[in-house]
């Protein structure tokens, strides 16, 4: 598992259909909590005592004396990161409104020109991992958005901080001193070593043991960094893939059409059965052609995976969604950089609707609700299409004047109900 998922433990079950927000900010808890969160951190222990009894640890992982003091001696803590850690979202976020804002018009406009400017390094890549160049960017663009949205925590602070106070400290000692090493080693320079507050940082989004294991030097000048060379960046994700299980020529799995009364209680990602066997019990692809083609054979294996039951759209799924999944251990975040991956090689979207009478929106929609909310004169900060908690509280309210269902949700409904109310206005 690359980051912090199983960290986050209970959190992280609610966050599996959190906001793609959370996502592409490098780590899922920020954008719920631009506002303060929800309890007031303070430390148990001494930070520069701790940091000094850890001395002997890290050097034995690896990091040397020196170096250890010269990155630890003014090195003060940040709490806000714990505060990170401890945050419960209240609102836990369906998914269509998770996928529908990762794999949008934008993501996909952006990601074909990502793909035709970085062609050639694609292809090399594709040629030496077997990824398929427009995997290799899906996941590109819901980690960081294309290296745009990397995090500015700096790593030795917020790692240090998270070794000496709450939850799971081992872990991110391990984090802390593996941080270090990458400094020791010249790959990337303190300045660099920026990124979410839980450590996650670069293109990559790869937290620094992942870093460590996977990241490789693509572009040939003797570092890996996946911080500002995007050849390495494309390159490690590759690597990554094929790492964790990645089978070149096969597909991540395909949208299917299950008979009706078909029991999926049992079925899932984990549970997986040959294509024959999927044949004789009636599935076949939404699209009507044959399930099994390419170099798929009757013996191929796949798990039926219902996200949101048979209501919604199903879905076969093959190894290498595994390989997706590995990458960030949630589901629907596997889903989302595999559909945007079928989007960029210029599929269109899910055959079957989701089951929800107020689909979710686009960032560009986002935007467009936050500009109504701003316009109303709430105090939501900036139109930037993140959906943080003042945003939801803002729409809850407007969903109760207008005698909607409160959900907080920026969904199509509350985008329809304020573009009425503003023609109206236009009209008068
Ligand atoms: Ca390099």
């Amino acid at each position: 598992m690359r980051r912090l998922a199983f960290v986050l433990g209970s959190v992280f079950l609610a966050m599996t259909q959190a906001n793609a927000e959370l996502i592409i900010n490098g780590q899922r808890v920020t954008v719920t909590s631009t506002t303060p969160t929800n309890q007031i951190f303070s430390p148990q222990n001494n930070f520069q005592q701790c940091i000094a009894n850890l001395r002997t640890q890290a050097i034995s992982s690896g990091v040397s004396g020196s170096t250890y003091d010269r990155y630890t001696q003014n090195l003060t803590p940040d709490y806000s990161v714990i505060e990170k850690l401890n945050y419960q979202p209240e609102f836990s976020t369906p998914i269509w409104d998770y996928l529908s804002g990762l794999v949008d018009e934008e993501r996909v406009q952006l990601g074909r020109q990502k793909l035709a400017q970085h062609r050639d390094v694609l292809n090399r890549v594709a040629a030496t991992y077997g990824v398929p160049a427009e995997t290799v960017v899906a996941v590109w663009g819901v980690e960081s958005n294309f290296g745009d949205i990397a995090g500015s925590y700096p790593l030795l602070q917020a790692l240090g901080t998270l070794s000496c106070e709450g939850r799971r400290q081992s872990y991110f000692r391990g984090e802390f001193f593996t941080t270090m090493r990458i400094l020791q080693r010249g790959d990337l320079t303190e300045q660099q070593m920026k990124g979410s507050w839980a450590g996650a940082f670069g293109h990559t989004q790869f937290m620094p043991s992942t870093y460590e294991e996977l990241a490789v030097d693509f572009d040939g000048d003797g570092r890996r960094d996946l911080v500002s060379s995007t050849t390495d960046a494309l390159a490690s994700t590759a690597n990554f893939l094929k790492k964790r299980g990645w089978q070149t020529g096969m597909p991540w799995g395909f949208e299917v059409r299950i008979p009706e009364g078909m029991s999926i209680s049992d079925e899932g990602r984990r549970n997986k059965k040959s294509l024959s066997s999927w044949l004789s019990r009636g599935v076949v692809r939404a699209d009507g052609s044959p399930l099994i083609q390419g170099n798929l054979s009757e013996s191929s294996s796949a798990g039926l995976m219902a996200p949101a039951g048979v209501n919604g759209p199903v879905f076969l799924v093959f190894k290498n969604f595994d390989a997706i999944y590995s990458y960030n251990a949630a589901e629907s975040y596997a889903l989302a950089i595999a559909h945007l991956s079928d989007r960029l090689q210029g599929q269109g979207g899910f055959s079957n609707a989701w089951p929800t009478d107020d689909a979710g929106t686009s960032r560009a929609e986002r935007r467009e609700i936050q500009q109504f909310l701003l316009n109303k004169g709430y105090d939501i900060g900036t139109a930037d299409g993140l959906i943080g908690d003042k945003t939801r509280q803002a729409i809850r309210q407007e969903q109760q004047r207008l005698g909607l269902s409160p959900t907080g949700r920026a969904g199509q409904q509350i985008l329809r109900a304020f573009r009425n109310e503003n023609a109206q206005k236009m009209m008068k």
